[in-house]
């Protein structure tokens, strides 16, 4: 630690007063509840569990409430069993947030993000802090921390936890928590990775006794037969519009069947086009059910992909990956993207 103490000053600071307030509102609280967005990924689940962990070192009651259950890819992370998920236990997760008086939002800038609990959250007498990197929070709290220049909130997270001085409480596992949501949220480090700081946490975490070699193992090595075939698949077929620097990669929900799909089968498959230096922009749109369509965006660069998916998916997230819905069948999705995806040239470099 010695090493790590010399330059022991992240270049992005948190406003003190806040961090204290926010240990204000811990200490005086009884009932802790965690929530990230629907369908968790690494940094939801990361970030959300690390804290857990933490507070119950630091005497507290918590719990982890999520609107659905981790993929298969995150199911070894620690403190995931411990989650209580409203799909498998509806009851729990209302009664938890009913009872609880202080609300950690993590990993999300808008309420509807947490789907089914969002109506619970809502009406819930509890504080709420909100701790996020998307652009534009539009979620009310006591205390809202969001810095969207921050790859991951589980680097957000471990930067207050620091300023906190609640990082001594951070153990193998929950190191490992946050580790996992900085690796994923910046692609194994391939982008939004250029802050000397990320670095500085690593270095912590890994004094911690995390693997990180292993961690990268446990989270992408665990594709089923099933994601390989769908993936292949869907890249075949997919469509690049040249003169618009994008690529279209679509699934019905007749080809999800007829594959075996399960959630998170088709992870990381958006990013696959921008491996070709000819496409600026990826989309892919899944076709989860009768007219319930999944946009998903990537790119490169300055393109903002979270301006399409708010402008015309109800969605959003950040510049260069976002996402959104189209309530219609399939084939109406693409009319309605390949209608707008010209109109978007402007902003190509
Ligand atoms: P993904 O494509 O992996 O589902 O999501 C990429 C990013 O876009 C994530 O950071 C996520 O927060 C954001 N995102 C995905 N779907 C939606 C959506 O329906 N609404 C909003 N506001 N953001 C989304
Ligand atoms: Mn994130």
């Amino acid at each position: 630690m010695a090493e790590f103490k010399r330059h022991s000053r992240f270049l992005t600071e948190l406003d003190p007063a806040v961090v204290d307030r926010v240990k204000q509102l811990v200490l005086a609280s009884r009932n802790i509840v965690i929530t990230c967005h629907v369908s968790p990924d690494g940094d939801a689940l990361g970030s959300s569990c690390a804290l857990w962990f933490v507070l119950k070192a630091l005497g507290k009651n918590a719990t982890v409430v999520t609107a659905d259950c981790a993929p298969r890819s995150l199911q070894f992370l620690p403190g995931v069993r411990d989650i209580v998920a409203a799909t498998r236990n509806g009851d729990r997760a209302h009664e938890l947030i009913a009872d609880a008086d202080l609300i950690f939002c993590l990993d999300f800038n808008d309420i509807t993000r947490v789907d089914r609990l969002s109506d619970s959250i809502s009406k819930s007498q509890a504080k709420k802090v909100v701790i996020d990197h998307h652009l534009d929070p539009r979620i009310e709290g006591e205390i809202v921390i969001s810095r969207p220049e921050i790859s991951s909130t589980s680097a957000l997270l471990y930067i207050f936890m620091w300023q906190a001085g609640w990082t001594r409480h951070l153990t193998r596992n929950s190191a490992a928590c946050i580790y996992t949501g900085m690796m994923t949220d910046t692609g194994n480090f391939s982008y939004n990775s250029n802050d000397p700081d990320l670095y500085l946490i690593i270095h912590d975490l890994m004094r911690k006794g995390i693997d990180k070699d292993n961690l990268y193992k446990l989270v992408m090595n665990t594709s089923s037969e099933s994601r390989i075939r769908i993936m292949g698949f869907a890249q075949y077929r997919m469509q690049i519009l040249q003169p618009h620097r994008a690529a279209v990669i679509m699934l019905s929900e007749d080809e999800l069947k007829e594959f075996g799909y399960s959630k998170g089968d088709t992870e990381g498959l958006v990013n696959v086009p921008l491996s070709m230096p000819e496409v600026t922009y990826s989309v892919f749109l899944r076709e989860d059910a009768k007219d319930c369509v999944k946009v998903s965006m990537r790119s490169k660069g300055e393109f903002s992909v979270s301006r399409i998916c708010e402008e015309h998916f109800g969605g959003g997230g950040h510049t260069n990956a976002a996402g959104g819905e189209f309530n219609g069948p399939l084939d109406k999705a693409l009319q309605k993207l390949l209608e707008i995806i010209p109109t978007y040239d402007k902003y190509l470099q």
